[in-house]
């Protein structure tokens, strides 16, 4: 478990973190959101020891994270920080000796991770003939070998296209399966959404929204509706019902959202009453709209 609390940044006159507290459970994906500027490089770079808090603590496996915790700690960078014209293999096995490993250690340890992030083949090119996909998965392969217990990444699907972000997601899903805690911060909510089983949002340098992604879901008692009906519906169904905001009306389509004080039952009654009802759908919230909510627009 990495247990963050009231962790506190200052810069000068800017509270970069206020007092942030939440806690990540092992071998989970984790989403870290907030809008540009809200303190997630500043938490990403405490929880590496690159930037020192003003206070708070931060735990991992119950302890206090020491001198030596770039042993736990895996970090990509959103800047690339490779070295363009050396060869793959050459390149990871140098990080790997930084990280402290014998020369043999560090190539055993290379080509495991090589071969881990799906780049077996690409071990004897140069980094500046790879495309950005695979330029992601040597920079994912640095931080990995010497075998971290937590992942860090800053931004890693910027610039990667539909299938990139496909084969890097799965890469990161495979690595929480197999027991490490990734967390990465992005501003693709649809990709968080689909990837991450815990998110944290943060807000001006504070936590507004941290958990369980689905449980933050059935928390909200708001509701996403569609009504569809096989034939024209009354025209203003919707008048008379509270909580309800029409997002869309059309004679056959309607969308609406239920918020908390609204009635789920009545609302199919009412829908009923007005035509005849092919389909009635509602879901709760997408990450999007909770997150809009979290930071108030
Ligand atoms: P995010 O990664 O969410 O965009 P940052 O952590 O980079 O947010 O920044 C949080 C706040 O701290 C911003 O107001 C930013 O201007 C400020 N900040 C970040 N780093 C420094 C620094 N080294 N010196 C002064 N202010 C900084």
């Amino acid at each position: 478990m990495l247990e963050i609390e009231g962790l506190t940044k200052r810069y000068g006159a800017t509270l970069a973190l206020d007092d942030c507290t939440f806690s990540v459970a092992p071998k989970r994906l984790i989403g870290l959101l907030g809008p540009n500027g809200a303190g997630k490089t500043t938490l990403m770079r405490c929880l590496l020891g690159l930037v020192v808090p003003d206070g708070g603590t931060i735990r991992w496996s119950g302890g206090p994270l020491g001198e030596d915790r770039g042993r736990n700690f895996g970090y990509m960078p959103e800047e690339r920080g490779l070295y363009p014209t050396m060869r793959v293999d050459e390149q990871v096995r140098y990080f790997a000796m930084l990280s402290g490993m014998a020369p043999a250690a560090a190539g055993r340890a290379t080509a495991d991770v090589v071969r881990r992030v799906g780049a077996g083949d690409l071990s004897g090119r140069r980094v500046e003939e790879l495309s950005h996909g695979n330029q992601q998965r040597i920079q994912l392969a640095v931080a990995l070998v010497h075998n971290p217990e937590i992942l860090v990444l800053d931004e890693p699907f910027a610039g990667l296209d539909p299938l990139g972000v496909d084969q890097f997601g799965a890469l990161l899903l495979d690595l929480a399966a197999d027991g490490t805690t990734v967390l990465f911060s992005s501003h693709q909510l649809d990709l968080v959404q689909d990837l991450c089983q815990d998110i944290v949002t943060i807000n001006h340098g504070r936590v507004v929204l941290a958990g369980e992604l689905e449980q933050l879901q059935r928390a909200t008692a708001r509701r996403r509706i569609t009504v569809v009906f096989a034939a024209a519906a009354r025209r203003n169904w919707t008048a008379a019902l509270d909580g309800v905001t029409v997002e869309k009306a059309e004679d056959r389509h309607v969308r609406l959202s239920l918020d908390a004080g609204g009635d789920l039952d009545r609302v199919l009654h009412a829908a009923r009453t007005a035509g005849p009802v092919l389909r009635f759908d509602y879901q709760p919230p997408s990450l999007e709209e909770l997150f809009r909510e979290a930071v108030g627009r």
